[in-house]
């Protein structure tokens, strides 16, 4: 049965719609997910809740320490906004998908879905991002390690909407770099992302893949070799060789695409 669609004005309109639907209500932001889902009659929800027209959840907020991205900011958005500030994340979502995907595909249905190999969410746990979930007569801030529980498994109960992303802006000396590759082959694609991060004197290492959860670890190889030991040999391969290449970025500028 198709669901009835609704396409509020006000975010208290969303949050009552989200409030009676009980988990049967399906946020609908990009649609670059959720609609061939719907179309394949994969996800059958009974209540769609278009976000297009709630203005302040398109809102880029920047102070002195902070970037706080609103739910419905496009990657391609968030790319160009970060550039200056974030510009490694800003090289992680330049590798999303296709320039059409991320000028429709947003910052909230990319952390909402929490696909392993999803550049945004790599970013966001190497960074110790906080996610805001909204919710009828009540708001939290979750960090990014306790939200994203699995592979397309998140911290958000079914009433709350996904507000927006905090990420914090670098210390003084503070170095990102940011490296990904993704080897396609008749079967499928494997692909693994590393986010290197060195802060007040500390490395880690940010590791996710196709079927891998971000990881963070200190910033070595061997660190990333024991946190990787129960990994297939052709997936740990590749996800030691993404980490070697963004430790040794960490002090370069160069393309992380590969
Ligand atoms: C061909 C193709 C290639 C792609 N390649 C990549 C890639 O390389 N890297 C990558 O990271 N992504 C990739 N994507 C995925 C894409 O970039 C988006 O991450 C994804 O489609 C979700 O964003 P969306 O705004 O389209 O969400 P939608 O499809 O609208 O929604 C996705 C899910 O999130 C929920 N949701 C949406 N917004 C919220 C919210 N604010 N609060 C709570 N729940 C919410 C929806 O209910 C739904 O369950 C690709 C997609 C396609 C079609």
């Amino acid at each position: 049965m198709e669901p009835v669609y609704h396409a509020p004005g006000t975010l208290d309109e969303v949050l009552a719609l989200l409030a009676i639907g009980r988990g049967e209500a399906r946020i609908l932001a990009g649609g670059q997910t959720l609609v061939p889902l719907l179309f394949r009659v994969e996800d059958e929800p009974h209540t769609l809740i278009d976000l297009r027209r709630i203005v302040p959840l398109r809102a880029i907020d920047a102070t002195a320490t902070q970037v706080a991205l609103g739910a419905m900011v496009t990657l391609q958005a968030a790319e160009l906004a970060l550039r200056t500030s974030l510009p490694q994340v800003a090289a992680a979502l330049r590798c999303v998908g296709t320039a059409p995907i991320r000028a429709r595909a947003t910052v909230g249905g990319t952390a909402a879905l929490a696909d392993p190999w999803a550049e945004l969410v790599t970013c966001l746990h190497a960074l110790d991002a906080e996610l805001v979930l909204v919710a009828e007569g009540r708001e939290r801030r979750v960090r990014a390690i306790d939200f994203f529980h699995g592979i397309r498994r998140t911290a958000r109960q079914p009433d709350e909407l996904l507000r927006q992303v905090v990420l914090p802006l670098p210390v003084p000396g503070e170095r990102h770099a940011y490296h990904e590759f993704t080897v396609r082959e008749s079967g499928g694609k494997a692909r693994a992302l590393a986010f290197a991060r060195r802060r007040d004197g500390r490395t880690t290492l940010t590791l996710a893949g196709e079927r891998l959860m971000p990881l963070r670890v200190d910033g070595t190889i061997s660190a990333a070799q024991a946190a990787l030991r129960h990994e297939d040999p052709s997936a740990r391969a590749l996800l030691l060789r993404v980490a070697g290449q963004a430790l040794a970025m960490l002090d370069e500028e160069t393309d992380p695409c590969a």
